[in-house]
């Protein structure tokens, strides 16, 4: 029998539990999928809610929030484009952040994680797997409507000019977000890490007010959370700031400098 726990409604998100565990916060999600789990998290339920941990290790949106990400985080009832989706481990935690009356629309391009994010589809009614190439958003551009934020996590040398090309066909004018999950070892190994961040802020920072970038180490060598609001420029960024971090204090694993 799974465990009855009790959670934290984080600030960011009512969806997305705090649980103080030895010298961490755990963050959790609450699902709108069913069972098995899609990667070994565990899952319990509370008041007759049912979460899962969403891991820092396996997912770099987590680790952001592990390390004081206070940008766009996904919210309950939006619309959502996820660029590179995979198997679906973050996707799924999107998913339940967005949760029932949300919709994920999950690209990938790949056809072996496809196959995999199909399966977590038919637990995950709100989340829409797309196969296509990030490269080519005529391609899906018939099954995907405006949506309130794009994530991306392509891993690519072109992958903020990708994001830039999805933002102006599908994103919402009015305060319509953007979160890129930067890794900055595809980008070329002529500049370094925070060169890369800074080349990358500039380039996103022509369509959104941008938050406070986040480094994900120890998580994930050289790679960063990117992203902003569209719209009300430094002032959504204000108001994502102001909501607070979705972890209300620093476990101490991740103390860490938040800019290089
Ligand atoms: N976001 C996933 C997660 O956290 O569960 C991991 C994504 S993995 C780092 C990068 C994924 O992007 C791969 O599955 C890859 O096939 C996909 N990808 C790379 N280039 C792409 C493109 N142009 N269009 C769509 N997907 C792409």
């Amino acid at each position: 029998m799974r465990p009855a726990l009790s959670f934290t409604a984080s600030p960011a998100s009512p969806r997305l539990g705090l649980r103080e565990r030895r010298d961490r916060m755990e963050l959790w999600t609450e699902t709108v999928g069913r069972p098995p789990a899609v990667y070994g998290e565990r899952w319990a339920s509370a008041d007759g809610r049912w979460f899962r941990t969403f891991e820092p290790a396996r997912s770099k949106l987590a680790a952001a929030l592990a390390r004081g990400w206070v940008g766009p985080v996904p919210l309950a009832g939006e619309r959502w484009l996820y660029l590179g989706a995979a198997s679906g481990t973050t996707a799924s935690h999107v998913a339940d952040l967005l949760g029932p009356s949300g919709r994920l629309y999950a690209l990938e391009r790949s056809l072996r994680p496809f196959a995999r994010l199909l399966v977590v589809a038919e637990r995950w009614p709100n989340l829409l797997p797309i196969l296509g190439d990030a490269r080519d958003p005529e391609g899906y551009g018939d099954r995907v409507p405006l949506v309130d934020g794009i994530y991306a996590d392509v891993a690519q040398p072109d992958q903020v000019a990708l994001v830039l090309a999805n933002a102006r066909m599908f994103l919402n004018d009015r305060g319509g977000a953007l979160v890129v999950a930067l890794k900055t070892s595809s980008m070329g190994r002529g500049l370094a890490p925070v060169a890369h961040l800074r080349a990358a802020e500039d380039a996103l920072s022509e369509e959104v007010g941008l938050a406070t970038s986040v480094r994900l180490d120890p998580f994930y060598r050289s790679h960063y959370l990117v992203g902003g609001r569209r719209g009300s420029g430094r002032s959504a960024v204000r108001s994502d700031r102001s909501r607070a971090s979705g972890v209300r204090r620093p476990a101490r694993r991740f103390v860490r400098r938040a800019r290089p």
